[in-house]
């Protein structure tokens, strides 16, 4: 019967449950020393023009040093989340791309823009607006080379005050990307209102291609309507390139051109490198 199961079930996934619960708390403790060990890194994916191969920007992506071992952010941002940590993380990540605009401005002459994910809670808490506008001031970041990456489910949650938000970062000149586009639940009759820049391609979509082509075709041409910059994520092979370059995709970024790089693989390939080679595919 189903009573049986249910209770089978129980007996079951318990010690699962408390397994992982317990998984939990180590991290959520371990966290929170690693903001104050610094045991954070940033990792840098290039994004490249799809037609001519050259730097457009890159998108920086957070790992956590421990114990030798690079764990990714999809295991402890969730965590992050829930325990608020994600806050003076978020804020970790900004500081941490703004010194590096600066840094490779003054030791490269480049100016490189960096895009940074900001994660919901992070993007409904208050201080995101003005710690952005701080960070860039005191690196002296122009504020278009730094670009916000926000899911569309973090924008539809709370939309007019999403716009708002929005607007003062546009206002501001800061680049706005709507991330893995095509995979929450964007309202279309809202998308039209949001002051966004970008929208990002998910690498779903990116993956099915060519065969698979519709979702993709579609939002390429719903980007162009609305007059956004569209990068297409997760480009892994010369055949979905080569489908996008024929759409006249502008912007590409994935495991084709490069996978996410430490700051120093990032540096030595892109601004010491043979720069006739290094931008090219
Ligand atoms: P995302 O923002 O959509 O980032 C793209 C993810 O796809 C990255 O995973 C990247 O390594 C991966 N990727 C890029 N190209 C390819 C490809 O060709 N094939 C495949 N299979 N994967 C590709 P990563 O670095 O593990 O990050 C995962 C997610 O974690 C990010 O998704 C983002 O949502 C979140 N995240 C990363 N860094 C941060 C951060 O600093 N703050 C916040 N709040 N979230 C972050
Ligand atoms: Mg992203
Ligand atoms: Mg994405
Ligand atoms: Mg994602």
């Amino acid at each position: 019967s189903a009573k049986a199961a249910g209770s089978n079930q129980w007996a079951f996934f318990k010690p699962q449950m408390t397994e992982r619960a317990a998984v939990r708390l180590r991290t959520e403790a371990s966290l929170h020393d690693a903001l104050i060990n610094d045991e954070f890194i940033l990792f840098f994916q290039p994004k490249l023009d799809i037609h001519s191969g050259e730097l457009i920007g890159c998108e920086a992506l957070i790992r956590w040093q421990k114990d030798g071992r690079l764990i990714s952010p999809v295991s402890f941002i969730p965590v992050a989340e829930d325990t608020g940590i994600i806050i003076p993380m978020g804020r970790w990540v900004i500081e941490q791309s703004c010194k590096t605009i600066k840094d490779w401005k003054t030791r490269y002459n480049v100016a490189v823009p960096i895009a940074i994910n900001v994660s919901t809670q992070q993007f409904q808490d208050a201080s995101l607006v003005p710690d952005i506008k701080q960070a860039s001031l005191r690196y002296q970041v122009a504020p278009e080379l730094l670009e916000i990456e926000i899911t569309e489910t973090s924008l539809m949650d709370d939309i007019e005050s999403a716009i708002l938000k929005l607007q003062q970062l546009k206002s501001a000149g800061f680049g706005i990307a709507v991330d893995d586009f095509g995979t929450g639940y964007s309202s279309l009759s809202y998308l039209r209102r949001l002051p966004i820049t970008t929208m990002k391609i998910d690498r779903c979509f990116v993956s099915d291609l060519p065969d698979e082509s519709a979702i993709a075709s579609t939002i390429l041409m719903l980007g162009k309507q609305l007059n956004l910059n569209i990068v297409a994520e997760g480009i892994e092979n010369q055949e979905q390139l080569q489908w996008l370059q024929e759409k006249d995709c502008q912007i590409g970024q994935g495991f084709y051109f490069s996978k996410p790089l430490s700051i120093e693989e990032f540096e030595e390939k892109y601004f010491v490198a043979n720069q006739a080679t290094a931008n090219k595919f």
